[in-house]
């Protein structure tokens, strides 16, 4: 165990050091990625280390010496190092002997771990305490890390551009310390380094494109400066062609040591030391084009973009009854342009991996589009991926579509290029937490590697942080553009995850108006569908998909108004197709919710359900959603008309429906709550030393506040599940105290503290907000905001919109499936299985069908919350990262 850090001759083993890098095209995230591994690796008692530009940078390494004794490196104070002052900047080497010895003991604690050989495909356990715990009781260092002399001159900028390179170093480049970078590449980082990282778009350590990367040489000089470094961690950041090129280093590894060695470039003891190189891949691209995970950072903020510009396209095509082509980017991946297309209710989308299924396919789409006209449609949105293809592989180009539709269609049409819009701008909530979640992971990967192991790419399946070989994910994306080249769609698509598949499956049938996927007449149901509970983004676009779904089978739907109060005044009628067609990118209910349950009136609901020949039903909404499903299955016995099948579709900001990992609706109001987060927090560090409390909603539930908190990088967060006791109170004043303590002299920020409005009903916001003003003393101000009802969100976000158009889209095959319309059965006669009560739910990796039991044995019916929730322990971790530790494990 512990590889590369234990020497033969059973020296001392080092500190690990662990480098990270972005490469490639940038994406919104990656910052939020580097931020964590950095931390991670300082929190498990690692040397932190970024290498600007990407692979240009570690081949480039620095240009002067870096003299460890001239490197300024802040320790901690209090209890820990009583010895030193708070501001004073000292070097690492000249830390008291304990601080280092518990710093190495870190380092040792980790390379004695077990390196149990991982299982593949691993998934993440969240609430292994090896994965968020330091693994000492070593304090943090917080603080800077090294201070850049002035090294190269403008002739190295001169050399870079020459080299293909134009604009790698900046000259006047600075540190968040105000110190200059120019002319280094490899720099060793503090924990303050990477302060306020989460918010920032593209990524702040540099990326480029590295021809030099792509050869041996190149390859050996990175090593060179690797081992020169004393570097054998690497997590890289970037594309399938980033994560090739790491794979390559490592496999190349045992050899260009060897060659370093022979041509005396590194000492015996450096060859033996570093014979192993541990990498892990982070998948940072805005296509979302690698296989073996849902998603990549950065792809779901351009998801954000391209909804952002579509709607607002929108409004404006549907005033002047135009056509737009939208071209976004995915060279050899449709999953922008096909979530875009779900996201906004386009027409048409042209994708690589699914070409139109017609060589005619310009009649095609102009078929589909004048069907949508017919139906009294005022607008068309059809959009194309940077990569799309006919059957014959020729390009599909937007103003050739163009051309189409204004000579076929006589439409006015206008073509709009998204370009690098796309790329840009503030990370959304998921591209924080994801690469926050991964970062963490990735920095677990090489800890645990051992020379056995392959490298990992560190991936996401639904709700799960997965560790699958680098290389078989690199192959299976690599298989894709080939299956496309060699015309084999049907492969491409079987190479793309399950989601990408029924998103494709969802935007069919929502945007086909034809009649031939009818089922048989004898099978046609009447499905009723309601919304209970408090609005929740998503709950039209799920309306919307199931009503699309009905149409396309030659179902019914039945739209109930104003939750169960409505169907007890009959205020229930058929939503025709046109009439939802705007409903995705609606927030709010279309339908009218309410808290009513059946149970205000079960006779009358049932004789309702028996006049409108309900034969299913499907109920979208929060707890009370569930609670409904609940009474109507438990009075199946009295009255024949519950025996139909119901499905629940969570949707709840709250996210405190049982069983569920998420339900729609969370993720829009986690949006909501960073937009206002980052706001506060740019108040907050504008008055500098000031603590802002922040209180959310969500009921008994903290799941908005600790992914809130994960987020937008707060430092504490208050959950109703743990609630606020005295003691912790004390700890975290103290903890305050010291991190105001030890920021450097008129460079304190503004902090940000979560608070679950029910965590505590004696700490309360203004409780909590005053303690911490009276002990912040001089060293930190307090002051409180509460978000309110602006959680709910106005425009319901790209991911809910698209995860409610897959989940209804599943509802209504689970409704059709098991459901008999009315004419079938004989009054009274009809059955059903509790199987047949079902709530659709997102579990771990999976999407599961499960039944009221299932959902009851998780269920605490006081508190209307889950027993167990699965980001218990995501409250340390957005701790961790905010820089409480110890504290922590003694409390
Ligand atoms: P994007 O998704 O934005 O295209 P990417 O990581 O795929 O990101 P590339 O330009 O393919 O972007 O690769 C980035 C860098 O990774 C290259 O400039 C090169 O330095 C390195 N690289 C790519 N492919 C290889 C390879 N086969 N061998 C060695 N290095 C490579």
């Amino acid at each position: 165990a512990g590889g590369a850090s234990t020497s033969a001759s059973g020296l001392r083993k080092r500190q690990k050091k662990i480098a990270v890098l972005t490469s490639g095209g940038d994406s919104a995230g990656m910052n939020a990625a580097v931020r964590a591994v950095v931390r991670q690796s300082i929190a498990r008692g690692c040397q932190a280390f970024i290498i600007r530009e990407g692979w240009e940078g570690l081949v480039r390494g620095n240009s002067t010496e870096i003299t460890p004794a001239a490197t300024p490196f802040r320790s901690p104070s209090g209890p820990h190092s009583p010895s030193l002052e708070a501001t004073k900047s000292v070097s690492f080497s000249s830390l008291p002997p304990t601080q280092q010895l518990k710093l190495e003991s870190a380092a040792a604690a980790a390379d004695a771990e077990e390196h149990e050989a991982n299982t593949v495909p691993h998934a993440v356990n969240y609430t292994d305490p090896n994965w968020i715990a330091p693994l000492s009781d070593a304090p943090l260092s917080f603080g800077y890390g090294e201070l850049l002399k002035d090294g190269a001159g403008e002739g190295d900028i001169d050399e870079l551009a020459a080299h293909g390179g134009a604009g790698l170093v900046m000259a006047d480049q600075k540190d968040q310390a105000g110190r200059s970078l120019k002319g280094k590449y490899i720099v060793r980082v503090g924990w303050d380094d990477v302060r306020g990282w989460l918010g920032e778009g593209g990524t702040l350590i540099g990326s480029s494109r590295c021809p030099s990367f792509r050869t041996r040489e190149g390859r050996l000089q990175a090593a060179n400066n690797l081992i020169d470094f004393g570097i054998d961690c690497l997590a890289v950041c970037g594309g399938d062609g980033s994560l090739t090129g790491a794979d390559k280093l490592r496999g190349e590894w045992p050899g260009l040591v060897q060659e370093l060695h022979n041509d005396g470039k590194i000492s015996d003891q450096q060859a033996e030391a570093y014979r192993h190189l541990n990498i892990v891949g982070l998948v940072g691209s805005i296509d979302n084009d690698m296989s073996m995970t849902d998603l990549t950072i950065g792809a779901l903020t351009a998801l954000h973009r391209i909804c952002e510009a579509i709607d607002s396209i929108s409004s404006t095509a549907s005033s002047h009854s135009r056509a737009f082509v939208i071209e976004v980017m995915g060279r050899h991946c449709g999953w922008l342009a096909l979530l875009a297309g779900i996201a906004t209710g386009a027409d048409f989308v042209f994708i690589p991996e699914s070409p139109p299924k017609t060589e005619d396919w310009e009649s095609e789409m102009c078929d589909l589009l004048k069907s949508h006209r017919l139906v009294g449609k005022r607008k068309s949105i059809v959009i194309v991926a940077e990569g799309a293809l006919d059957r014959n592989l020729k390009p599909i180009k937007p103003d050739y579509v163009k051309k189409i539709l204004v000579d076929r269609l006589g439409l006015d049409t206008r073509v709009t290029t998204l370009g690098h819009t796309q790329r840009g701008g503030k990370p959304c909530a998921f591209d924080r937490i994801l690469p926050t979640l991964q970062g963490v992971q990735a920095v677990q990967a090489l800890l645990d590697a051992t020379p056995e192991t392959p490298s990992y790419m560190i991936g996401i399946v639904e709700n799960k942080i997965t560790q699958v070989p680098l290389l078989e994910a690199v192959a299976q994306t690599q298989a894709v553009a080939e299956a496309i080249e060699s015309k084999h769609f049907d492969k491409a698509m079987s190479y793309r995850d399950s989601e990408f598949r029924e998103m494709l499956q969802a935007f069919q049938i929502s945007s086909s108006l034809t009649a031939h996927d009818h089922v048989p007449e004898n099978k046609r149901l009447r499905i009723g569908i309601i919304h209970v509970g408090a609005p929740a983004g998503g709950m039209n676009a799920a309306t919307r998909q199931a009503v699309r779904f009905c149409h396309n089978r030659g179902h019914t739907p039945l739209a109930i108004y104003n939750g169960f109060e409505g169907l007890l005044d009959d205020n229930v009628s058929e939503l025709s197709w046109l009439r939802v067609d705007t409903w995705t990118t609606r927030g709010g209910s279309e339908l009218g919710t309410n808290r009513v349950l059946p149970s205000t009136d079960i006779g009358q609901v049932a004789a309702a359900f028996q006049r409108h020949g309900l034969d299913a039903l499907l109920v979208i909404g929060g707890f009370e959603a569930f609670h409904s499903v609940l009474t109507l299955e438990q009075n199946r016995s009295n009255y024949p008309s519950f025996n139909i099948p119901m499905i629940h579709l969570p949707a709840t900001i709250s996210n405190n429906v049982p069983l569920t990992d998420f339900s729609l609706g969370s993720d829009t109001s986690l949006n909501a709550l960073v937009d206002a987060c980052d706001a506060i927090k740019q108040s907050a560090s504008a008055s500098r030393n000031r603590v802002f409390v922040v209180e959310t909603q969500g009921g008994m539930s903290g799941y908005i506040a600790t992914l809130g908190a994960l987020a937008v990088g707060a430092v504490l967060v208050y959950t109703p599940e743990e609630g606020i006791s005295l003691k912790l109170l004390q700890e975290d004043v103290e903890f305050l105290r010291e991190r105001y303590e030890l920021d450097v002299k008129g460079k304190s920020e503004g902090r940000l503290v979560i608070k679950s409005e029910k965590s505590s009903t004696i700490y309360n916001t203004e409780t909590l907000t005053k303690i911490l003003k009276e002990e912040g003393k001089d060293l930190f101000d307090a002051r409180s905001a509460s978000l309110g009802h602006t959680l709910q969100g106005g425009v319901p976000s790209p991911l809910d919109r698209t995860r409610a158009a897959r989940l209804a889209l599943r509802c209504m095959q689970f409704l059709e499936e098991h459901g008999t319309p009315h004419a079938q059965t004989s009054r009274g006669k009809r059955a059903a299985s509790p199987s047949t009560a079902t709530m659709i739910a997102i579990r771990g990796s999976k999407i599961v069908y499960a039944t009221m039991d299932d959902v009851l044995k998780d269920t605490d019916m006081k508190l209307r919350r889950g027993k167990d929730v699965w980001w218990g322990d995501i409250k340390r971790l957005a701790e961790v990262m905010g820089g409480r530790t110890g504290l922590i494990a003694s409390s």
